[in-house]
């Protein structure tokens, strides 16, 4: 699940309701954005990753700097980028940023292809969080989409009997 990445998704855990989870999961993404634009924000999702252990030539280190986030069960070396939505699933011997732009080349983050965040110029930090505003929204739209469908749905089938 998408929203398992982001560190603070304990937030929308609370609501029991699905409507309004969908709508917690998406002020959640507003708030969270901006941090995952950068490699500080995206690093902590990485926690006891896999390849750190074994001291591997794929880090979380060289992964959040390659615009991904941890994604899918602990002991799993799954990641996800934000800017793209690309779930891939990783190699220890894997370099992150040539597997990023191998299978994604039309990701936001590869084509500005800036990896040291200090050489953005404000066009690229526009761009880029705007690719990240939109993608989350889109998730979290989507899933809400579901639920309402769903709800609608379990609605008619008892107005129905
Ligand atoms: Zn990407």
């Amino acid at each position: 699940m998408f929203r398992s990445v982001r560190p603070k998704a304990q937030q929308t855990k609370g609501a029991k309701d699905p409507v309004l989870k969908s709508i917690a999961t998406i002020k959640h993404y507003e708030q969270n954005d901006f941090e995952m634009l950068s490699v500080n924000g995206r690093l902590p999702t990485f926690k006891k990753f896999l390849y750190d252990r074994s001291g591997e030539k794929c880090t979380s280190a060289k992964l959040a700097t390659a615009g991904f986030c941890k994604h899918g069960k602990k002991d799993e070396p799954d990641a996800i980028c934000l800017f793209c939505g690309k779930v891939m699933s990783f190699d220890p011997d894997d370099d992150p940023w040539e597997e990023h732009q191998s299978h994604c080349p039309q990701c936001p983050f590869v084509q500005i292809g800036k990896l040291d965040e200090t050489t953005w110029t404000v066009d690229d930090t526009i761009h880029l969080l705007s690719a990240l505003v939109t993608r989350s929204k889109k998730e979290a739209t989507l899933q809400l989409t579901r639920e309402l469908s769903s709800m609608i749905e379990t609605m008619t089938q008892k107005l129905s009997l």
